[in-house]
C-alpha cells in the first residue's frame, strides 16, 4: 500500500521552515498533499489562491508532492483522500503542547490516522510565517526566510499597503471576506422578505 500524507497548515504566507519539512516528508511518505486550510475565522495577508500558487511554484520540482485546499476538519479531509498520516513541524518546546493537543483530538476523531512529527532544520527553528509577515510589515530583509518568489510576492504586498492602506493588500478574496459578504447578503435579503 502506497504511504500517503497530508501536511495541513495556514502557510501565509509559506516559508523556507515549510519547504524543509515538505522535502523531508516527500522522503519518507510515497505522496505527501500539502493541505491549505480555508479559514473563514482568519483574515489572512495571502489569498488561499495566492497560496497555493506560491507553493505549487516551491514543490513543483518533487514528483510526489501535490497542493490542496480544504475547509473542515483535518481528519475528514485526510480520509475524503485516503491519507493515513498527518505531517505536522515541531520547531521548539513552545508549539508542543498545541500540536499535542491537536494530535490527541485527531487521534481521537479518527484512531487510525498518525500525527507524524518532524523537525526542520535547525537553523529554520525560529521560523514562523507571522514572524514574516511582521518583519516584512515593517520593511525589514525576509531573503534568507522565504523562497524567492515569496519575497517577491510580499514585496507586492507591502507596496501595495504603502500606496492604498493595510486593508486592501490583504487576501483580496480571502473566504473569510466572501463568506462574511454571503451571511450578510442572506441577512438583507431574509429583512427585506419580513418588511
Ligand atoms: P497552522 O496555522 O496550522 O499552524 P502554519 O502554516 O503556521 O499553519 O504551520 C503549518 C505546519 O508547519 C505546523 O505543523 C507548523 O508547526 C509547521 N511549521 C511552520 N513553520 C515551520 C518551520 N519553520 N519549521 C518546521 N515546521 C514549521
Amino acid at each position: 500500500m502506497k504511504r500517503k500524507a497530508i501536511y495541513p497548515g495556514s502557510f501565509d504566507p509559506p516559508t523556507n521552515g515549510h519547504l524543509d519539512l515538505i522535502e523531508r516528508g516527500s522522503k519518507i511518505f510515497d505522496e505527501l498533499i500539502v493541505a491549505i486550510l480555508r479559514n473563514p475565522e482568519k483574515d489572512p495577508l495571502f489569498s488561499v489562491s495566492e497560496r497555493r500558487q506560491m507553493l505549487e511554484s516551491m514543490t513543483g520540482s518533487f514528483d510526489n508532492v501535490s497542493v490542496d485546499t480544504f475547509h473542515g476538519l483535518t481528519v475528514d479531509y485526510a480520509l475524503r483522500v485516503e491519507a493515513q498520516a498527518i505531517l505536522r513541524g515541531i520547531r521548539a518546546i513552545s508549539d508542543y503542547e498545541y500540536e499535542l493537543q491537536m494530535a490527541l483530538m485527531n487521534r481521537k476523531l479518527q484512531p487510525g490516522l498518525e500525527t507524524v512529527f518532524m523537525m526542520p532544520a535547525a537553523r529554520y527553528s525560529y521560523l514562523s510565517s507571522r514572524l514574516v509577515r511582521e518583519v516584512a510589515q515593517l520593511g525589514g530583509p525576509v531573503d534568507c526566510l522565504v523562497p524567492d518568489l515569496v519575497v517577491q510576492k510580499l514585496r507586492e504586498k507591502m507596496d501595495v499597503a504603502n500606496r492604498f492602506g493595510d486593508a486592501v493588500a490583504r487576501a483580496p478574496e480571502s473566504e473569510a471576506r466572501v463568506v462574511d459578504r454571503a451571511a450578510k447578503e442572506r441577512k438583507t435579503k431574509s429583512r427585506k422578505k419580513k418588511s
